[in-house]
């Protein structure tokens, strides 16, 4: 085995268990879709490029640095096409270990249909850990034009919908808790569709909102998005 293979062992193999579960949920179809996990200063685990996520096993998984430098790659491979948009993610938010791109139905629905609800206070958990789930304007697959637009967002949020395109997912833990998002909201896109058909989507009063940043505070959790831009979620759901 490669010395980071050897050395990160965990975290690849949780890395093809994040690509096992975006790809039997349904959230990617062909060789759509990309995660990575930053392991080290400079070291970044990601998917490699034209193989079905279902298909990526532990020798799949590249390694490349912060220049997008190829630390490992098994014979054929080849890192996504998209990791200077990861590596972006990862300058511009030191916070975050690990990033998931798919294209869940409800979610992408949601943004297909540059719908906001999901960034309302419609759910406890969601707010907890995701933040509000903001919306990226469309801008083409692949392109500078789409990572410079997501500077301006990254920081505000856990969560993003890319307008007609699909969903972005980031924790601060691991590549796995940025799949647990995914699923989270993905069931959140579900419930609120049910609320908008039923004809009312309530949203949680700014007084509960407060009592939902005593409980943050008390188990230490970090408001979501970069550290230290804001104080509370109170001051979350008011920006515009
Ligand atoms: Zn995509």
């Amino acid at each position: 085995m490669h010395e980071i293979q050897v050395k990160y062992q965990k975290q690849i193999e949780e890395l093809v268990e994040a690509c096992g579960r975006v790809s039997s949920l349904g959230y990617v179809t062909s060789h759509g879709g990309n995660l990575s996990y930053r392991v080290a200063e400079d070291i970044v685990l990601i998917t490699p490029t034209k193989v079905e996520k279902r298909n990526v096993k532990f020798e799949d998984v590249c390694a490349i640095d912060m220049q997008g430098k190829v630390l490992y790659a098994a014979p054929g491979r080849k890192p996504t096409g998209e990791w200077p948009f990861h590596v972006r993610i990862f300058q511009k938010r030191p916070d975050v270990r690990g990033i998931v791109h798919a294209h869940p139905p409800m979610l992408t629905g949601f943004a297909i249909a540059n719908s906001d609800l999901l960034s309302l206070p419609t759910l406890p958990e969601p707010i907890l850990e995701v933040g509000r789930m903001l919306m990226v304007p469309y801008a083409e697959p692949l392109s500078d034009e789409l990572a410079e637009m997501f500077d301006e967002y990254i920081v505000r949020s856990n969560g993003f919908l890319m307008q007609n395109h699909g969903a972005l997912m980031v924790s601060t833990d691991s590549v796995l808790r940025a799949q647990d998002f995914m699923e989270m909201m993905e069931a959140a896109a579900q419930s609120v569709l049910v609320a908008k058909l039923l004809g009312n989507v309530g949203v949680i009063p700014e007084k509960e909102i407060a009592n939902l940043d005593r409980v943050m505070q008390t188990r230490n959790l970090p408001i979501p998005g970069i550290p230290g831009r804001i104080q509370s979620l109170t001051e979350l759901f008011k920006e515009k």
